[in-house]
C-alpha cells in the first residue's frame, strides 16, 4: 500500500520534487481500531503553510512522513464498537491509501443525503468556511454589494451564492473568461472580473461595484486586497480568509498602507480560522445542507484520479486549474 511524504521543504513555488511516494504493508487494526480505505481526498491551500517549518495554528508537516488532509474513507473492518464495515466518514488523515484509526476524530458521513466528496467541499469544512466567514465577520445584510475573490475556487463560489441568497449584488473576481462565465451564468453572481485580463483591478472594481463595496471576502490578498479596500464603502467588513497570491512569495510581500482608508471609512478587517467557530460547524451544515436541499446552492468539484496524482492536484491548486474543490479520487 502506497502513501504520500513531504520530501523537501519547498522555497517559493512547490514541485513534484517535493514529494514521495512510498510503499509499506497493509496496516491490520488491533482492539478498539478500525482500518479505514481511502476513498477522496482534499488537497487544499493553507497545506502550503504547512510545508514549511514555522509555528502556526496548525504544526507543520515533518519531512519524510505522510503528509495529511481532509479524507473521506471506508471502513473495511473494525474491531472498535462505534464503528462498523461499510461505514463512511471523514476526517483528517494521512495521504495513505490505508491506515488504521482508534475512531476519535472521525465523523460518520451518509452517502443518501449527498455524494461522499460533498464532504470534503459543500459539506465540510470549505462550505462552513464560506458560511461562518460570511455570517460571522461579514455580517451580510440585504441589499448590499459583496465583492468576493477567487470566486470560481471552492470557498469563493460558494460565498457569492450565499451573497444571492441574501439578495445582494454579487461581484466575484477569478482569473479566467471561462470562470467568469461559471460564476454568472451558472452561480449568477451579478458581476465577474478576470484579473488576468486587467491591469487596474481596482478602475475594473470601481467599474462593476458603482455603489462601492460592503463586504470584501478575501480568498487572495496582496494586490487585489489592496484595490478591493479602495473600493469599500463607509462601515464595510473585509473577511480575511485566505491569502494565495502570498503563499508561495520568497520576499516579504510590500504594498499600500492601508490603516488611512481603513481608518476614514470606518472598516472592520478580519481574519479567521475556521476552527475558531468550531462550535457552530453544526448550525452551518445544517443550513447549508437545507440550502442545498431546496436548490438554492449549487457545488461545483473538479476531480482529479489516482492516488499518486494527489501532489499533482495540489500544486495545480496555484495554477488556477480548478473550479469549485479541488478533490482526489483515490
Ligand atoms: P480554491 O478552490 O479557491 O483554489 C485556489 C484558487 O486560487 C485557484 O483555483 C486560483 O483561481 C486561485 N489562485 C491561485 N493562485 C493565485 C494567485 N497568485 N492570485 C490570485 N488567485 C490565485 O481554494 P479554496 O476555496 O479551498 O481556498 C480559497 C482560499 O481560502 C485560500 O486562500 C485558502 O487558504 C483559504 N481558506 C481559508 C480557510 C480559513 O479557515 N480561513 C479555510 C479554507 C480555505 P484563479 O483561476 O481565479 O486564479
Amino acid at each position: 500500500m502506497k502513501y504520500i511524504i513531504l520530501r523537501n521543504r519547498p522555497e517559493g513555488k512547490p514541485s513534484l520534487k517535493d514529494f514521495g511516494t512510498k510503499e509499506t504493508e497493509k496496516p491490520q487494526p488491533g482492539e478498539g481500531e478500525i482500518l479505514l480505505k481511502a476513498l477522496y481526498v482534499s488537497v487544499d491551500p493553507y497545506l502550503r503553510g504547512r510545508m514549511r517549518d514555522e509555528k502556526s495554528y496548525i504544526p507543520p508537516f515533518k519531512l519524510n512522513e505522510p503528509m495529511e488532509s481532509m479524507v473521506v474513507p471506508e471502513v473495511e473492518d473494525s474491531k472498535n464498537e462505534n464503528f462498523s464495515k461499510g461505514d463512511f466518514v471523514s476526517g483528517m488523515l494521512d495521504w495513505q491509501e490505508y491506515q488504521v484509526s482508534d475512531g476519535k476524530g472521525l465523523n460518520k458521513i451518509n452517502k443518501d443525503i449527498a455524494p461522499l466528496s460533498a464532504y470534503l467541499g459543500i459539506l465540510g469544512l470549505t462550505g462552513i468556511t464560506a458560511y461562518l466567514g460570511l455570517e460571522k465577520i461579514g455580517k451580510l445584510k440585504e441589499g448590499e454589494t459583496l465583492l468576493v475573490s477567487g470566486a470560481a475556487g471552492a470557498v469563493g463560489s460558494i460565498v457569492g451564492q450565499i451573497g444571492k441568497i441574501k439578495k445582494c449584488k454579487v461581484v466575484g473576481i477569478a482569473g479566467s473568461d471561462e470562470k467568469i462565465k461559471k460564476i454568472t451564468k451558472v452561480f449568477k453572481f451579478d458581476e465577474g472580473i478576470n484579473y488576468k485580463t486587467t491591469d487596474n483591478i481596482k478602475e475594473e472594481i470601481k467599474k462593476a461595484c458603482p455603489n462601492g463595496v460592503d463586504v470584501y471576502f478575501d480568498n487572495v490578498g496582496g494586490e487585489m486586497l489592496d484595490a478591493a479596500i479602495l473600493n469599500m464603502n463607509k462601515f464595510g467588513r473585509v473577511v480575511n480568509c485566505g491569502a494565495i497570491s502570498l503563499y508561495n512569495s520568497k520576499e516579504k510581500p510590500t504594498g499600500l498602507r492601508l490603516e488611512p482608508f481603513l481608518i476614514k471609512k470606518s472598516i472592520l478587517m478580519q481574519g479567521f480560522t475556521v476552527r475558531d467557530y468550531a462550535e457552530d460547524f453544526q448550525p452551518a451544515i445544517k443550513q447549508l445542507s437545507k440550502w442545498l436541499k431546496e436548490d438554492k446552492l449549487q457545488y461545483e468539484e473538479t476531480i482529479v484520479e489516482g492516488f499518486e496524482k494527489i501532489p499533482q492536484a495540489f500544486l495545480d491548486l496555484f495554477e488556477g486549474k480548478n473550479q469549485g474543490k479541488m478533490v482526489v479520487k483515490v
